[in-house]
């Protein structure tokens, strides 16, 4: 199984090669050498990953070709035309932004209110038909590895955090994080990971980077780092060893609230990361929590927005899920209805800009959260590649979806449930942030 399909390369110019999957054009960054018209690649997130051979690149293109259009037309008939009439408030507003134009503060927060069950179904369709014109039924499906559950900050939500004080604390050897990578490339197909610890969690940048560079020496996978604040120069320095995404969600975009939840830390300092490196050239997957204590419908418009004006590549909302061994463990999680909203008004907000993801946490909250996510605006997903036994180590949030389930399995379901709603396992490239 693959999880990206290989492109043709039309022509490379610069260090920009247009590549053609099916008939589409998308432009992705090329660090190879000598790569020429004609050559087959794959690519991951807008970074060229390797060159394959013509005669692998036909055998996967035939499977997928028939595959493809078949299920083009299923992901078609389940994005049904909306909007025929425009006489209520709700579909002007939406044909407002069908048509791209900027909606006013008052009608973001309108959307954002919605509770009649048929007018939400309305909005929930219309995020879905943005998805479908400016996506096409392409899913991106990521791995994710968690090397440590080790972290040095007091995040009052967070069951890594430090009052988690009864955790055991693992920290994955380079080797048995070189096996895990192993696995998920060579054995599940997996083109994009990404590699993830608590802040502070004992490795130094030396260290990540030795790790990095040599993945990159062995394996033709887009690396992407979840490591927290590790700093303009530690941005770098991975950077130089070959890490090209960071997902780092700045968690609420309300200074406030972030210092509430974060003593002794600023939004401002997350930010600047996220935006030094953008301009290092990292693809960008950020985010908020949904459903925090004092969080208003404003504040996660104003999230959706500030994740744009980072440039994100992918945007990740979660709910905020109580732990136990935290400060916020009496708190309550929102509704599976209300990451739906958060995830229509993204794409909404955004139709073609960024890939949206379906979040493990909101997984988490409801059994249903993959097929509705995926029917109101996301487009990608992310499985848990870390080896079994460190899984409920990791423990952010109670009962984590798919903590007990191989990675074989999660690639199934994964797939299974792709194609029943006509979608693709495919990274089509770098969004049009136009
Ligand atoms: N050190 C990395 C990874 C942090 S853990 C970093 O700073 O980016 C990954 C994410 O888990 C966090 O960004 C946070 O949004 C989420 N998370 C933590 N605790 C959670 C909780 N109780 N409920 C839901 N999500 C949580």
């Amino acid at each position: 199984m693959c999880y990206t399909i290989p492109g043709k390369v039309i022509n490379v110019q610069d260090n920009i090669a247009t590549v053609e999957y099916f008939g589409r054009h998308k432009k992705a960054i090329n660090e190879l050498a000598q790569l020429l018209p004609g050559d087959y690649v794959y690519a991951q997130g807008g970074y060229v990953i390797a060159k394959v051979s013509a005669q692998e690149a036909e055998q996967v293109l035939r499977t997928w070709q028939e595959l493809f259009v078949s299920l083009q037309e299923i992901d078609a008939q389940l994005t049904r035309p909306v909007l025929q009439n425009k006489n209520t408030p709700l579909e002007k507003i939406l044909d407002k932004a069908v048509r791209r134009v900027s909606l006013t503060g008052e009608e973001k927060l309108f959307l954002s209110g919605l509770t009649e069950p048929r007018d939400k179904e309305l909005f929930y369709k219309t995020a879905n038909f943005l998805r479908q014109k400016y996506h096409a039924n392409a899913c991106c499906v990521h791995g994710i590895i968690e090397i440590s559950n080790g972290c040095g900050r007091n995040c009052n939500y967070c069951g890594i955090s430090t009052h988690n004080k009864g955790l055991v604390r693992y920290r994955m050897t380079k080797t048995e994080i070189i096996e895990a990578v192993h696995e998920a490339v060579m054995v599940h197909g997996f083109k994009a990971l990404v590699l993830q610890s608590g802040e502070g969690a004992g490795y130094s940048i030396d260290e990540l980077g030795e790790i990095i560079r040599e993945i990159k020496n062995q394996y033709a996978v887009l690396i992407l780092i979840s490591f927290g604040e590790i700093g303009k120069t530690g941005l770098k320095k991975l950077f130089d060893c070959g890490a090209r995404g960071l997902l780092m969600r700045f968690e609420t975009s309300n200074p406030g609230l972030y210092a509430w939840l974060h003593p002794g830390f600023s939004l401002a300092s997350r930010l600047e990361s996220l935006r030094d490196a953008f301009e290092m050239g990292y693809l960008i997957i950020t985010g908020s929590l949904i459903g925090l204590p004092g969080q208003t419908r404003q504040d996660i418009i104003n999230d959706i927005e500030l994740g744009c004006d980072l440039q994100a590549e992918m945007l990740s909302f979660g709910p905020f899920l109580p732990h136990a061994q935290t400060p916020l463990a009496k708190s309550n999680a929102p509704q599976e209805n209300d990451m739906c909203d958060v995830l229509a008004l993204a794409r909404v907000l955004a139709p073609a800009q960024t890939k949206i993801l379906v979040t493990t946490a909101f997984e988490t909250l409801s059994a249903q959260a993959r097929y509705n996510g995926l029917l109101c605006g996301a487009n990608s997903l992310m499985l848990n590649a870390t080896p079994l036994a460190f899984r409920p180590l990791y423990s952010l949030y109670p009962r984590r979806a798919h903590e007990q389930e191989s990675i074989a399995f999660q690639v199934d379901q994964a797939v299974s449930l792709l194609q029943s709603l006509g979608r693709v396992p495919m990274d089509l490239g770098i969004a049009d942030r136009k």
